[in-house]
């Protein structure tokens, strides 16, 4: 029987049988890439996707034979090394993912390719270093260390220094580190009534991430603001560890094991007691929600973790269905620019954020939606930062065009990747960048230090426009 074009059933991704000495197996990895790449050969529909298609294909066309057995095996690497796993190939493209019986999962087979090289050989101390958020992030986050932290970052002198000795390169804007921990400071409120809705249950668990912990409070403090104007009871995930993602990608998947370990009894006490459990930063939602599952899909407590476990905006848009998400919005926000991240997209709850911002009256969103190029670190990496401006270039266009008041992704890092791009690119003279929740407060009326602000009227609704852009 012929093989047919494409899938007519949705697709379903397979638990990665990382255990299995297999997985492991030098040669058997080869023969599944070789295979792999001999059908994207054929196909090169993601030719525009990221560059490690485009350096695939060039390792085919430069190759003796002009197919995949004139390519040196021992270069498949560089593909790999290309990809930065954002999933967009298998999310968006490939019409042959399982239960197409060609069953490409490309990303999975590059995280494989990636655990293969990091148990044969590990990893280099910058890639080690970049990973470790928690240690980076307990060592910097403070009152003393910070304030020298983020002058050095912003010092030419010192960034050049850092770009030859590790290798981050020089002209990547960093997130800076705060000298006040959200966690030490956040202020949940558990004394609210409980309103569960039907899909929503009315009490959060907030899993802070690194991320809004070490760089970005104010994220979590707005995130707390938006649900304590909304009445609904909230508390912190105690004892957090790294959710696991950095190492992911780099293929170090015992130590994704042991923070697995370390978090899901937290986690799974929430959600055995009914909580939803947010986390602000999409690849964190994801990896609870499908990277750890697939990792372990026997373990029961890490998939009752994934169904309790939300996106901030999929909360409140369900909390809206339920009627029980205020829409008292007393500030429009005129034109927003807003960036959909791959990590929020591959979790196929559709366009959330957008749908929630569009309530606001007085607003108008324009939607991009496509891979800003920067994943959490691979951008920062002297070898992959101009691939990674590169990328970036068609959203940074996009998300210009309209002269944006704000522009603004789920993705705290793609934001200030998009905005250095817009700079650079001419495109951004004066958007603000702020995150989605960092806008909803402040529509709900709130300014930066969660304080109402005196004196405003609740809008009155009207139609909105909304543009999309892919
Ligand atoms: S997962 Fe993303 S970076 Fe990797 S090959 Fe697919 S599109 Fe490219
Ligand atoms: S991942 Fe799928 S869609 Fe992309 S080039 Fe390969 S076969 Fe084609």
């Amino acid at each position: 029987m012929a093989s047919r074009e494409g899938s007519l059933e949705a697709p379903k991704r397979h638990p990665l049988d990382w255990k299995n000495a297999n997985f492991y197996d030098s040669e058997k990895l080869q023969q599944e890439m070789e295979r792999v790449f001999n059908v994207c050969h054929g196909c090169r529909r993601c030719v525009n996707l990221c560059t490690a298609f485009p350096r695939l294909f060039d390792l085919i066309d430069e190759g003796s034979t002009g197919e995949i057995d004139g390519v040196d095996k021992h270069r498949y690497q560089e593909v790999v090394d290309h990809c930065y796993l954002c999933d967009m190939c298998f999310m968006t493209k490939c019409p042959y993912v399982p239960p197409h019986e060609w069953n490409i999962d490309f990303p999975h087979l590059m995280l494989r390719a990636k655990a293969v090289k990091y148990q044969q050989s590990g990893a280099g101390f910058r890639d080690k270093l970049l990973s470790n958020t928690d240690l980076l992030g307990k060592i910097n986050a403070n009152p003393v260390v910070a304030p020298i932290v983020n002058t050095l970052n912003n010092a030419p002198l010192a960034r050049k220094v850092l770009d030859s000795t590790l290798g981050i390169h020089a002209d990547r804007k960093l997130p800076e580190y705060t000298a006040h921990q959200f966690r030490s400071h956040a202020q949940p409120d558990a004394n609210y009534t409980v309103k569960d809705g039907n899909k929503t249950p009315g009490k959060v668990a907030i899993y802070a991430t690194c991320y809004v912990n070490y760089n970005e409070p104010g994220i979590g403090h707005d995130l707390l603001q938006i649900l304590a104007h909304n009445e609904i009871s909230t508390c912190l995930v105690e004892q957090e560890a790294c959710c696991g993602m950095p190492k992911l990608e780099l293929g170090d998947l015992p130590a994704v094991e042991a923070l697995k370990n370390r978090n899901i009894p937290h986690l799974l006490k929430f959600a055995q007691q009914g909580y939803a459990i947010i986390s602000a930063i999409p690849s964190c939602v994801l990896m609870y929600k499908q990277e750890l599952p697939l990792l372990f899909p026997e373990d029961t407590a890490v998939q009752t973790v994934a169904a309790a476990m939300f996106d901030p905006f999929e909360y409140l848009l369900l909390r809206h269905q339920d009627k029980l998400l205020k829409t008292d919005f007393k500030q429009p926000l005129n034109n927003v620019s807003y960036h959909i991240p791959c990590h929020q997209r591959v979790q196929n709850i559709g366009k959330k954020t957008r749908d929630v911002l569009q309530l606001i009256p007085g607003t108008t969103i324009t939607t991009v939606e496509r891979c800003s190029g920067h994943d959490g670190t691979w951008g920062v990496k002297s070898e992959y930062f101009a691939d990674s401006m590169k990328i970036g270039r068609p959203v940074f266009k996009q998300m210009a065009t309209p002269k944006p008041d704000y522009i603004s992704s789920d993705c705290a890092i793609a934001a200030r990747h998009i905005e250095q791009g817009m700079c650079e690119n001419g495109g951004n003279k004066t958007a603000q960048k702020l995150h989605p929740l960092s806008l909803l407060r402040m529509a709900y009326g709130y300014d930066d230090n969660q304080q109402a602000i005196p004196g405003l009227q609740v809008l009155s609704a009207q139609t909105h426009a909304s543009e999309e852009k892919t």
